[in-house]
């Protein structure tokens, strides 16, 4: 209701500037967060479903808040975007992400890449590549374990800056892949100028494969484009094995999903849950 009440006016703007000043204190203790024990990462384990066994990771962010408990990723990242430290984040989550793959690696666990989720406005940023090859060179990853997951909103910016940086990392040895895939409004002619590697294939698609056809078929099209265009194709959020099931006959190459394992802490990673994702 639009009523032309000065009072309620001014209620409302107070109610504004709470909001504000709760964002930004919110914001505050994100960052004294991020070096503390408050902020780590969940490793969530990629499944060959051709071999059922465990290929990569995807580092997950977590903020545990003394008061307010866990804050889910979705809240605090976009809480990161808007007050501006969303690249200070997303710095601290590449060099935890790259120690503790080092960790596993002399732990002697075996896996090909681990996945990092890097946001628009960390890639956009000029110093992105030497701040990759940094996290790299402090924790000693080779850069063929990194994969770093991107959205086709980059692609809606400068094409120009995006391939750039995407060659300069690959020839590197880092790897791109384009999470969320097929959400992200955006022409998919990028496909063929870009070096990407893999296609995960949102959770929202694969949540209707066993009932709703219209998931099916943009999977199956998905399948298809990533086999023609020698893309891997990753499914996200299999819950079920009816899901794997399908998905294995549309021949996916590979999955990831509460069916095979939840985000688990980087020392959860060990020889009984390999074995136990494999069985
Ligand atoms: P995302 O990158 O699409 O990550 C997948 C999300 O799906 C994760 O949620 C994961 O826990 C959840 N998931 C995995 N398997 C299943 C399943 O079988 N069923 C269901 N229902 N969910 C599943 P999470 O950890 O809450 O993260 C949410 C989002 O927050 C991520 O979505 C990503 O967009 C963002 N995010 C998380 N960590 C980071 C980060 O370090 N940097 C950036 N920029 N974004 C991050
Ligand atoms: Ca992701
Ligand atoms: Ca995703
Ligand atoms: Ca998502």
């Amino acid at each position: 209701a639009k009523r032309k009440n000065i009072g309620g006016y001014l209620f409302y703007a107070h109610e504004m500037s709470e909001t504000l000043l709760e964002n930004k204190q919110l914001a505050e203790a994100l960052i004294a967060a991020l070096n503390s024990d408050q902020f780590y990462l969940n490793y969530q384990p990629q499944v060959s479903l051709s071999s059922r066994k465990v290929i990569g990771f995807e580092a997950l962010a977590r903020w545990n808040h003394p008061v307010k408990g866990n804050i889910p990723p979705d809240q605090f990242i976009a809480l990161a975007e808007r007050e501006g430290i969303i690249v200070t984040l997303g710095d601290r989550v590449l060099q935890l992400a790259c120690d503790q793959a080092v960790k596993w690696l002399s732990e002697g666990i075996e896996f090909d890449r681990i996945a990092v989720n890097v946001s628009v406005k960390q890639f956009v940023e000029t110093d992105f590549v030497s701040k990759v090859m940094n996290a790299l060179s402090l924790s000693g990853l080779p850069a063929n374990k990194l994969e770093l997951e991107i959205t086709e909103s980059l692609f809606l910016g400068d094409k120009k800056v995006a391939l750039e940086t995407m060659d300069k990392l690959t020839s590197q040895g880092v790897r791109f892949s384009i999470d969320d895939f097929g959400t992200g409004f955006s022409s998919l002619l990028y496909l063929k100028e870009l070096p990407v590697a893999k296609l995960k294939l949102d959770q929202g698609f694969i949540r209707g494969i066993t009932t709703d056809h219209s998931s099916l078929q943009i999977v199956k099209a998905s399948l298809q484009m990533g086999q023609a265009l020698n893309m891997a194709v990753i499914a996200e959020g299999v819950e079920t094995l009816e899901e794997q099931r399908l998905l294995v006959q549309l021949n996916c190459g590979e999955a990831q999903g509460y069916l095979f394992s939840r985000p688990v802490a980087g020392d959860k990673v060990n020889a009984d849950l390999m074995e136990a994702i494999a069985e």
